[in-house]
């Protein structure tokens, strides 16, 4: 687990330092990928920093190895942001290789889900490379629009010093649609943001793009010391990369500056690295041979170098020519067939050179266009992800509340039950025994009463009061007396069936109502009861209170007729004569009658 932390940290510090530290992003990614960790997406970031880096440093086939490599990680990972990237910089491997078309219609599809997905820096190298593919298919206008919204999502600060790549695209291409004066402005900002940063390769092209600028503008003599600086930096992985080293760029502004000797020596070097690559190179070469040539007084030869390319030159349809570099050969063939005193082609040399020109500066008002109206689309794309991100933030609020107002409600119905639970035992139960009070006596007797009757069934009625009462209180404390009282009514409750009715009458009498049970049985239960209580002896505060005894009176519904009163009172009056005839024993109601009483 820890391992896996690591080779997941270690993949984001690669991730980081790609574009401030190159190589020191390579050897990091490497170090994951030599640790084989279990991790799909560490793989793949560390495999799509090596991708970016071959990519840059080596050549695209290699690159789109490492990059498909990457691309099946993110797969396997689910890591959509990872393979967005992965895609895109295919997508760039691919124009690398000439294959605009192809880049343009792998990079295009990715951008809607990438804006939700990515942020910052990696958003801003997917728009990169859609510009980039939109460039190389020379659609300067779109490619401008593009590079502006990267540079949007990636400033100086969360941009991984990616920013700096944008300042150098944009440079380029503002070139490309004549712009020199703005494309200088970014010149100076991405070489400022370079002395930052571990990266030779963006310098030594921010440095060439500032050389054609200044080509460009006429200002060639002021390009040398660039010239002069690029010339020392190493044409390897270590210092400006492999690909492109611009040396018919330099070539073209040493010979623009006057400087033969050194416009010789650069396209020398230029041809010594083998055949242009791209499109564009073949033309800036033949540019470079003719000028020298003419340099050398060759005019004749100046127009050979460049006649076999003209067709080419001159044709729209051909991928990846731009217009500055088609009407700086025109610019040089005119020059060309000047100096061989050709006026004719040198007008016509001329007139292309002037078409291109219009429809450059053509581009740079659509560009401007362009850039408002990508803008505001990716801006109510945004808007669109936004408003249903909040969507969904809202619908998972609303379920929480309601999940909180359900748990809130329970709890209610939850406290209001057992409220009413402890108000109905309140009203019924009597605090002191637990016994029942008097109140539900009063409600329940009338039903029983009436059920008997109803069943021909007799009920029996005992009331206790207990003796001497008065005493315990006086002797041992009015809370003796309470321990007592709650003495009694346990005694009660657990000797009376479930069907009886046990209550604390009031004070220190008691009731006992006995469904189904005659005023003799009854007795006999009061009986033994009052056996029980004599029995009993209670300690309070270190005291013992012994010698308990009670009284009652048991009557029962045949020997009382009629209402429940006058089965109440013919209880009550039992009990009176059995205190009357000295207490400590049970009466009924017909022995009341016969003053029969039995200890
Ligand atoms: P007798 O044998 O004639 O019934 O005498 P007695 O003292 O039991 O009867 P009396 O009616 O004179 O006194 C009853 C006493 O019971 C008076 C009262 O202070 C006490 N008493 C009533 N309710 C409570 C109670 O809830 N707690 C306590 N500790 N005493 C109570
Ligand atoms: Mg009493
Ligand atoms: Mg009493």
């Amino acid at each position: 687990m820890a391992s896996l932390r690591n080779a997941q940290r270690q993949a984001r510090r690669a991730w980081n330092l790609l574009h401030v530290d190159a190589p020191g992003a390579r050897r990091v990614a490497e170090r994951v990928l030599a640790s084989n960790p279990d991790d799909a997406g560490a793989l793949g970031w560390a495999q799509l920093v090596i991708g970016m880096h071959t990519l840059l440093y080596s050549t695209a086939a290699e690159a789109e190895t490492e990059l498909r490599a990457a691309e099946r990680s993110f797969l396997r990972a689910r890591d959509r942001a990872g393979l967005i990237l992965a895609r895109a910089q295919i997508a760039r491997a691919r124009w690398r290789q000439g294959h605009f078309q192809q880049a343009l219609s792998l990079a295009l599809p990715l951008r809607d889900e990438g804006l939700s997905v990515l942020r910052h820096e990696q958003r801003a190298m997917l728009l990169n490379t859609i510009a980039g593919c939109f460039s190389a298919y020379g659609d300067s206008a779109q490619a401008f629009a593009y590079m502006y919204e990267a540079l949007r999502d990636a400033g100086p600060r969360r941009g991984r010093g990616f920013d700096t790549v944008l300042h150098c695209n944009l440079s380029h291409e503002l070139m490309q649609i004549g712009d020199y004066e703005e494309a200088l402005r970014h010149v100076a900002q991405g070489l400022d943001r370079c002395r930052g940063l571990d990266n030779q390769r963006l310098t030594s092209v921010l440095l060439i793009n500032r050389v054609a600028c200044l080509t460009e503008l006429g200002r060639a003599e002021e390009a040398l010391a660039d010239v002069a600086t690029l010339r020392q930096m190493p044409a390897t992985e270590a210092g400006r990369g492999r690909i492109e080293p611009g040396f018919e760029t330099l070539a073209i502004a040493a010979l623009r500056a006057g400087d033969r000797a050194l416009g010789q020596t650069l396209l020398a070097e230029a041809e010594a690295d083998g055949p242009p690559r791209l499109p564009d190179h073949r033309l800036e070469r033949v540019s470079a041979q003719a000028l020298l040539a003419l340099a050398q007084g060759r005019p004749r030869r100046a127009v050979d170098a460049l006649l076999p390319l003209e067709a080419a030159a001159a044709d729209d349809e051909v991928e990846g020519q731009s217009l500055r570099i088609r009407g700086q050969f025109f610019d040089v063939l005119s020059q060309a067939w000047q100096a061989l005193r050709r006026p004719g082609p040198a007008v016509l040399a001329l007139r292309a050179w002037q078409d291109l020109h219009r429809r450059q500066a053509q581009l740079a008002s659509q560009a401007r266009y362009q850039a408002a109206a990508l803008q505001t689309e990716l801006t109510r794309l945004q808007h669109r992800l936004d408003e249903k991100e909040a969507e969904k933030r809202a619908t998972e609020r609303a379920r929480g509340a309601l999940v909180a107002i359900n748990e809130e409600l329970n709890r209610r119905v939850r406290e209001v039950q057992s409220l009413q639970e402890a108000l109905r035992q309140q009203a019924t139960q009597d605090p002191l025994t637990g016994l029942f009070n008097r109140r539900h006596l009063n409600d329940t007797l009338p039903q029983l009463h009436a059920l008997a009757l109803r069943e021909g069934q007799p009920l029996a009625l005992v009331i206790i009061d207990l003796d001497h009462f008065k005493r315990v209180n006086d002797r041992h404390g009015h809370a003796a007396g309470d321990q007592l009282l709650s003495a009694f009514g346990e005694l009660l409750a657990t000797h009376s069936r479930r069907s009886d009715v046990a209550c604390r009458y009031g004070g220190e009498e008691f009731c006992l109502l006995m469904p189904r049970t005659d005023a003799a049985a009854a007795r006999r239960k009061a009986q033994a009861l009052l056996r029980e209580w004599r029995a009993a002896r209670l300690v309070s505060d270190g005291q013992v209170i012994d010698g308990l005894s009670f009284s009652a009176g048991a009557a029962d519904t045949w020997l009382a007729p009629g209402s429940p009163d006058a089965l109440l009172k013919a209880a009550d009056d039992a009990l009176l004569a059995a205190k009357r005839a000295g207490r400590n024993r049970v009466g009924t109601a017909a022995q009341a009658a016969a003053s029969a009483m039995s200890p």
